[in-house]
């Protein structure tokens, strides 16, 4: 048989992913299935996006571009770091790679060792401690509650830091939970982080997708001290509805930008060279359709977290951020004749058509994870098969 790299020994596949995938696959069967899993807006990419992208086509923009993304994306990429986060990078402080993903994947290749630990709050996106492993470096997951809105507290992080650690992983607004942290909240953690010189990874992808007056911080904003310290993380992936264009970006120290560009010279090279044009247009044109997506995912999110609160046995707090309720559901796994989430997921798709992500995926096993980037409609729908399934 057929001896594979013992790298893949610990690596599952992307849950996420695999539902999302299930999912579709079940539906082209012609089976009546509501898709909650996928972590992927509904809308249409802005056609000013789309027309950006054919433009480049048809000018010729379809060669290889500079392994770490075209000067354009680069330029665009700091200005919006300027003006809606008031970081200052030069290019040789930017990458850009195959969507936010790659660019997690890139980082943690270039800056961990054998035995390195990389904390990470949790719940947690389940792609985190893979990505650590993989990369051979040991996560070290630092589990939050409700109790504390989802968030890592100061006390908390500063007990799990050990000799080993070498960096920590914010994620405001989380996936999967919605929590997003508060500056004061971030000022707290950036303290600890600094004191014990870690270098502080902060994914911003769900930065724009804020609700009920949340105002978004990037921990790397809080001081000149923090962000020389730290690597920011975004995409265009969920502010500007393009996840199959794969655009993800980072920006942090010289030394380990370009650690990450050696790197990504010996697997993608450049990310596709028509997307960067479309990124260009998301960053650089108007941004009027952010706000548009906002107010629906809001109306989606205020339904689905009264519909799953309306359940017996189920809790969902109100995320401020990101599209997804996390709601506690381990009432439910007795009655239902359960065993955890994993289970229960798969009863809601057998016997309900409804596809949710398991809590286990992000290190919960007793939640689920529900994405509202989906119609109204489909929201409802999910939330009336979900209640006649568990009664
Ligand atoms: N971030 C999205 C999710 O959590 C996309 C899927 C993935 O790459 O995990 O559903």
């Amino acid at each position: 048989m057929l001896k594979l790299s013992s790298r893949l020994d610990s690596l599952e596949e992307s849950v996420t992913l695999a539902i999302t995938a299930k999912a579709k696959a079940l539906k082209s069967e012609g089976r009546d299935i509501v898709g909650l899993g996928a972590g992927e807006p509904d809308f249409d990419t802005p056609e000013n996006i789309k027309e950006a992208a054919i433009a480049a086509i048809r000018s010729g923009q379809t060669k290889y571009t500079a392994v770490g993304g075209i000067v354009e994306l680069k330029d665009a990429i700091i200005e919006k770091f300027k003006s809606d986060n008031g970081l200052n990078f030069d290019r040789s402080e930017i990458i850009v790679s195959c969507g936010g993903k790659h660019s997690i994947y890139n980082l943690f290749q270039a800056l961990l060792n054998p035995g390195d630990e990389v904390i990470i709050p949790g719940p947690y996106w389940v792609s985190y401690p893979a990505i650590v492993t993989i990369s051979g470096g040991t996560p070290v997951v630092v589990a939050t509650t409700e109790a504390t809105g989802f968030k890592m507290t100061p006390e908390a992080f500063s007990a799990a830091i050990t000799p080993a650690t070498k960096a920590v992983i914010i994620n405001s607004p989380s996936n999967p939970t919605g929590a997003a942290y508060s500056r004061a909240e971030l000022e707290a953690i950036a303290e600890v982080a600094l004191k014990n010189n870690l270098v502080i990874i902060t994914d911003d992808i769900y930065e724009k997708l804020v609700y009920d007056d949340f105002e978004f911080t990037s921990i790397a904003s809080i001081s000149k001290e923090v962000s020389d310290s730290s690597v920011v993380l975004n995409g265009v992936s969920k502010a500007y509805s393009m996840t199959g264009w794969r655009i993800g970006y980072a920006a942090g120290p010289k030394e380990l930008i370009g650690a990450m560009s050696k790197i990504q010279s010996q697997s993608t090279s450049n990310p596709t060279s028509i997307s960067q044009w479309a990124a260009v247009e998301a960053l650089s044109g108007p941004q009027d359709s952010i706000a548009m997506m906002c107010k629906e995912f809001v109306k989606r999110r205020d339904v689905m977290v009264a519909g799953l609160n309306a359940i017996e046995g189920v809790t969902c707090p109100v995320p401020h951020g990101a599209f997804y309720c996390f709601p506690n559901v381990s009432g439910l796994y007795e009655r239902n004749n359960v065993k955890g989430s994993v289970e229960l997921s798969a009863y809601l798709l057998d016997s309900a058509g409804v596809a949710v992500v398991p809590g286990s995926a992000f290190g919960d096993d007793s939640a689920l994870r529900l994405s509202y980037a989906t119609s109204l409609d489909m929201v409802e729908e999910a939330l009336k098969r979900i209640a006649a399934a568990v009664k």
